[in-house]
Order: structure tokens, then C-alpha cells, then sequence
């Protein structure tokens, strides 16, 4: 059936966002609709609406949610109504090449569902019946979504949604990008470059991971003492040193491992140099597509130095979001102090502006799930 939401769209860039009410269709075969409890605000929606993302507007944001499936479409055993599922913005077929080779997050059919769903069409419509498209086949920023079951994780109904949304995302890509991208091992040294909700995750994962130094930098104070809340034994403040890498490699001796959790050729330059011999910089920030980086090629061979890049932490996500929420279970995670604010989504300009002047952990719009669900 055809549901009201209220949803954040993306309706031409360089626009703030608007909140706006649309359609949503029911699910089609091998969809479910989810009502949504919460949704973080991610950077990459941030950048969604600038073009530095290029998905074409109009577009419903959001990527990073949990909520409950309310009603499922033909041919779907996998969920039920009742269940609760945090979204992936990679659509894993679970079929292709690298799906059985088990890295879903390079899936070959993601491609066809980047700003629609897999069959190339959308279920979410305008006030004048037009087509919205949705960011990462989600666009969960939203009362209610209609998704592909490849873009849907279960999860355990006893996490509270706003906890468990950020896994779909922010946890998920930073703590991932250390355990699964790098792998890195107890001891290491190790950097983080940018301290927003996935730097975080970032630092907390090197904590898991037993690491011996964990080196925060970003520009912002208030980041730099959040980061030490998770856990960062060091801090840089940019805006202090004249060279970001080399105060890094001062406190270090140079890093095994080094993240980088902006979306800037320069901070790429700047994590790969401040590197030890044998070390890792791996890139996780999302650049526009124009950006470029620079290495000394020579550190490649002669310090068997390694770049590489890192696309929702290497996730398998079937596996690692409940992984990942059973470590937070386990209290080996932190999670609930990631959500430092939480908005309703009238609100939703302010979460992103909020965003982009650093005050937040992670921002999260949260729904009115308690009142029951209302179609
Ligand atoms: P955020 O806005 O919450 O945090 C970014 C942080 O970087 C801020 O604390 C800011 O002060 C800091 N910063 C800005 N310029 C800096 C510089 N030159 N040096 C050091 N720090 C600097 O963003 P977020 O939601 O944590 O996302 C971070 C990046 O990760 C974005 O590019 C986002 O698109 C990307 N991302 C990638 C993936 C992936 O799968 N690879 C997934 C999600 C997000
Ligand atoms: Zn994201």
C-alpha cells in the first residue's frame, strides 16, 4: 500500500535540505517497507547535496537506519513484519563474482542501485507524483522506505534504533576499515585523520584491535576531546603544526597504520606520509570525483608501504552488523556515546548544519517509533 512520509530531500544542490512529504509504495518482489525509528546524518548525505556525491536530485537522503519491516513483498523469506533491519547502502546480490568471493561490498550489481532500487526504478514519489530518488538504494532519512532485501540487514530487536542505525554506516565503515580493510594487529601504531562519526569509529576499532598508539588529528578541539574519549592516546590539532604528518611521525616514529576519514587528496598525502616502513594508509573519506593525491613513488617498494582504499569498512554486512552490534552488547563498543544529539525531523537542516560546524559525535533523526505503527 501507498504510505504519507515525511522525508529529507535533496531537491538541487548547493540547496539546503528540505523536509518534505512524499509517497511511498508498498514493496514489490524481494522488498520490504521498513517504518523508520532512526537515521544518522552522514557526511556523505551532506555531500550529496553539494554534487560532491553526484546523485541526481530530486533525492531522498539517508543511508544509515534502523527500522521495522511493516510489510514484505512476494518471494521474501528472510523477513518478516515485525523484524528489525538496518540499511546498507551496498546492494549485495549475493550471487556475482565478488559476493561469492566474499567481499559483497564490491558486489557487481551495486552499480544499478546507487540512486534507485536494483530494477532501476524507485517507490517514493512527489508531491506532484514525480520520481524521487533514493541515496544508496535507502534513502531511510525518511518516515518510512521501501528497500531491496539486498540492501536490508536483521539486527537484534532489543538494540534500541538509534544505537543500532549507526552500524548501518558510521560503525560499521570506521571500526571496519580497521579490522577488516587493515587488519590491524595488537601493538600497532596507528593515526586517524578526521574525527567526525566515522574517525570515531575509526579510533574506537584501534582500540578493539589492541592497538599501542592511536594518534587523533583534526582541526576542531572538540573533536580532538571526543577522541580521546574513545580512546586516542595523542592528539594534533592542524591548525597548530605547521606539518600535520611529521608531528604525527614525531610522536610515533611513524605510523603502521594510518586512516583517512576526510575526503581529501591532500589529508591522503598527509596520512600516507606519516607512515613507517611496512605501513598502511587507508583511505576512507569520500573525495570529489576530480580529486587527486600524491605519493613518492619510491616509499612504495622501498618501505613496502601500502594505500589502499576502504568502502563500508570491507563489511560483509549479513555478518558484521550483528557482529558488530554484539560486541556493543558485549560492552566492547561504544554506541550510545556516538549520539550526542538527536533531532525529530522537522529538524532536519539544523542536524546537518550541526554536522558541518563539528558539534556532533554523530547527529541522529529519530521517529516516533513508540507510539506504535501507524499506516
Ligand atoms: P564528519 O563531517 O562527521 O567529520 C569529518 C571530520 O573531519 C570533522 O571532524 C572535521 O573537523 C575533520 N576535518 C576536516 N578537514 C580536515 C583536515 N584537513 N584534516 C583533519 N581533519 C579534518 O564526517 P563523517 O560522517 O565522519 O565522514 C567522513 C568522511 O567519510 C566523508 O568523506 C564521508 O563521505 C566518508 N564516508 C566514507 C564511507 C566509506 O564507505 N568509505 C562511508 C561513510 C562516510
Ligand atoms: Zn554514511
Amino acid at each position: 500500500m501507498d504510505r504519507k512520509a515525511k522525508a529529507v530531500v535533496c531537491r538541487e544542490w548547493g540547496q539546503p535540505v528540505q523536509v518534505e512529504t512524499i509517497t511511498v509504495e508498498g514493496p514489490k518482489r524481494d522488498e520490504i517497507t521498513l517504518k523508520i525509528g532512526a537515521c544518522g546524518v552522514c557526511h556523505s548525505d551532506q555531500s550529496a547535496t553539494t554534487g560532491k556525491i553526484p546523485y541526481p536530485a530530486p533525492l531522498v537522503l539517508g543511508h544509515e537506519a534502523a527500522g521495522v519491516v511493516i510489510e514484505v513483498g512476494e518471494g521474501v523469506t528472510a523477513f518478516k513484519e515485525g523484524d528489525h533491519v538496518v540499511s546498507s547502502f551496498i546492494s549485495m546480490c549475493g550471487k556475482c563474482r565478488q559476493c561469492v568471493r566474499g567481499r559483497p561490498v564490491l558486489c557487481e550489481n551495486a552499480r544499478k542501485a546507487m540512486f534507485t532500487l536494483p530494477d532501476g526504478t524507485v517507490r517514493t514519489k512527489g508531491a506532484d507524483g514525480e520520481d524521487l530518488n533514493v541515496f544508496g538504494a535507502c534513502g531511510v532519512m525518511a518516515e518510512y522506505a521501501t528497500m531491496h532485501v539486498d540492501n536490508c540487514v536483521k539486527v537484534d530487536d532489543t538494540i534500541p534504533m538509534q544505537n543500532a542505525a549507526l552500524v548501518g554506516c558510521a560503525v560499521m565503515t570506521g571500526v571496519g576499515a580497521v579490522f577488516n580493510t587493515a587488519q590491524v594487529e595488537p601493538g600497532s601504531r596507528t593515526a586517524v585523520f578526521g574525527i567526525g562519526g566515522v574517525g570515531l569509529n575509526a579510533i574506537q576499532g584501534c582500540v578493539t584491535a589492541g592497538a599501542e598508539m592511536i594518534v587523533a588529528v583534526d582541526n576542531n578541539e572538540k573533536k580532538l576531546q571526543m577522541a580521546r574519549g574513545f580512546g586516542a592516546t595523542h592528539t594534533v590539532n592542524i591548525s597548530e603544526v605547521e606539518d600535520a604528518a611529521k608531528a604525527v611521525k614525531k610522536l610515533t616514529g611513524g605510523v603502521d597504520y594510518a586512516f583517512e576519514c576526510v575526503g581529501a587528496g591532500a589529508v591522503v598525502e598527509q596520512a600516507y606520509k606519516c607512515l613507517g616502513r611496512g605501513g598502511t594508509a587507508v583511505v576512507v573519506g569520500v573525495s570529489d570525483p576530480k580529486d587527486k593525491t600524491s605519493i613518492t613513488t619510491l616509499t612504495l617498494p622501498a618501505d613496502e608501504r601500502v594505500l589502499k582504499g576502504s568502502w563500508l569498512g570491507s563489511a560483509r554486512p549479513q555478518y558484521d552488523f550483528p557482529r558488530i552490534l554484539g560486541l556493543y552488547k558485549a560492552g566492547k563498543l561504544k554506541l550510545d556515546e556516538l549520539v550526542t544529539t538527536t533531532y525529530a525531523i522537522d529538524d532536519a537542516a539544523q542536524a546537518f548544519e550541526d554536522m558541518l560546524a563539528g558539534k556532533n559525535a554523530r547527529g541522529v533523526i529519530v521517529f516516533e517509533t513508540d507510539k506504535g505503527v501507524t499506516q
